[in-house]
């Protein structure tokens, strides 16, 4: 099937020459980009579906680098609505050990369409509870993520370190070594598609310092390696965090990763907020990626990412959502204005640009999950991950000078258009696929019921 969107207002491609084209088109075939340009091809008949985007900017799908779905049903538990990491971790632990299959499809879903009515093409997800008793909860979330048709890019959390052993989770949601071990070979070897163009994707992600065994983070490197997938963990998100790593490995986090070898080209960090100057020479050298979560590490008061010295740095910068229990939303658009807004409140006003903003949550999340060969930027031969925005709603009103900018700098609160991998999923600002107000009232009546048990 041959698409055509024609009469682009604006069309920022992110790519390497940062183009940015007025009045343009792109042709489609199937799932892949065939052509970007001004004007209009001169022959349109090969086309099956021209869509007109008259007075929108199309930008690339947003790129989603750290999330936890399952946590859009635990928004805003009053008990730790003003809570810290560590006392909001402990309490929701609770919660969340009472979770089943269908609570983890339903959560995928809901939370995969907000993502995605913000504009977000591809998501990671870290799922790391794995209650006793309780089986194949990633299973269930790629089963919701391939219903919304999102790319995803989920990684087989997991914690080995329980409260008994000096952890922080109670014993009730750990899992052994080995469990973890023959899950993750199991999820690769079903699910993990390594091809240009994937729709999923595996990665490890043993979930933080404080909720892992060193011995797990070290042999998680090696099955990594044998398999050849990428590696995830929360990293220096707090001062807890450097407290609990400095008197339980007498190292800082970033020092304690190098010692277990997790610092290496294959590895992205989820905040890494708590970083000196040589740490983060150390993980540029490392070639590390991050997932820069702004709206969380306001949220929870964990602190700012050094974000702009990171770039200075020549990291990888993505941006992320992080869970909804600790943003308490899942909207990218957020993400890349509070990403703005919070390193100008660090640095001043000239510390972030809005186009830098938007490169961190497209091709800068992309390279982040080493996809930025197929999706990111607007160029030829990538997959037809697009979004578009119209100009002439009222949000806009007044920012049509600078059309790009102003997707970040004003308030553009969801995409117009949004296509996955060639197909259409959000028109005129609607959702194609039906019954997502029946899967909320799903996942209202499942997150009463889970927030109620604790009390
Ligand atoms: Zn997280």
């Amino acid at each position: 099937m041959k698409r055509l969107l024609i009469n682009i207002h604006t069309l920022a491609t992110m790519n390497e020459t940062d183009e940015i084209i007025s009045g343009a088109y792109v042709s489609i075939d199937d799932n892949v980009i065939e052509e970007v340009g001004p004007g209009e091809p001169s022959d349109l008949s090969p086309y099956d579906e021209i869509i007109d985007l008259s007075g929108h900017v199309v930008i690339p799908g947003l790129v989603n680098t750290h999330h936890h779905l399952y946590q859009s049903l635990f928004r805003n538990v009053r008990e730790v609505a003003s809570a810290k990491l560590f006392d909001w971790l402990t309490y929701l632990y609770g919660l969340w050990e009472k979770l089943d299959n269908e609570a983890i499809y339903v959560s995928t879903k809901v939370a995969v369409y907000e993502m995605m009515k913000s504009g977000v093409t591809t998501t990671t997800d870290m799922l790391y509870l794995h209650p006793k008793g309780k089986e194949r909860f990633i299973d269930s979330e790629i089963e919701g993520a391939a219903e919304c048709g999102i790319r995803f890019h989920p990684t087989r959390g997991s914690m080995s370190l329980s409260e008994k052993d000096g952890g922080l989770p109670p014993d009730s949601v750990v899992q052994t070594h080995e469990q973890i071990m023959e899950d993750s070979r199991r999820l690769i070897e079903r699910f993990h598609d390594p091809r240009k163009l994937s729709m999923l994707r595996i990665a490890l992600a043993p979930c933080s310092p404080f909720s892992v065994k060193e011995s797990s983070l070290a042999e998680t490197v090696e099955l990594a390696e044998e398999y050849d997938v990428l590696l995830h963990t929360h990293l220096a998100e707090t001062r807890d965090e450097e407290e609990f790593c400095l008197s339980n490995h007498g190292l800082r986090p970033v020092d304690y990763m190098k010692k277990v070898g997790w610092l290496n080209r294959r590895v992205w960090f989820a905040h890494v907020v708590w970083v000196n100057d040589s740490d983060i020479r150390l993980l540029s050298e490392s070639d590390c990626g991050i997932a820069h979560c702004p709206s969380s590490n306001m949220r929870l008061g964990s602190g700012i990412a050094p974000i702009r010295k990171m770039l200075d740095n020549g990291l990888r910068v993505g941006l992320a959502v992080d869970g909804s229990a600790s943003n308490d939303t899942g909207n990218m658009l957020l993400e890349a204005r509070n990403m703005l807004l919070l390193q100008r409140v660090k640095e001043g006003a000239e510390a972030l640009t809005p186009y830098e903003a938007l490169r961190a949550a497209t091709i800068g999340g992309a390279s982040v999950l080493r996809m930025d060969d197929y999706t990111g930027s607007i160029d030829p031969g990538k997959a037809a991950d697009l979004i578009a925005f119209n100009l002439n709603r009222i949000e806009f009103a007044g920012g049509v000078s600078e059309p790009v900018g102003s997707l970040i700098m004003c308030d553009a609160k969801q995409a117009d258009f949004v296509m996955i991998n060639g197909k259409v999923r959000i028109k005129e600002g609607q959702f194609l696929d039906k019954g997502i107000d029946d899967l909320v009232k799903r996942h209202n009546e499942i997150s009463l019921r889970l927030v109620k048990l604790a009390s």
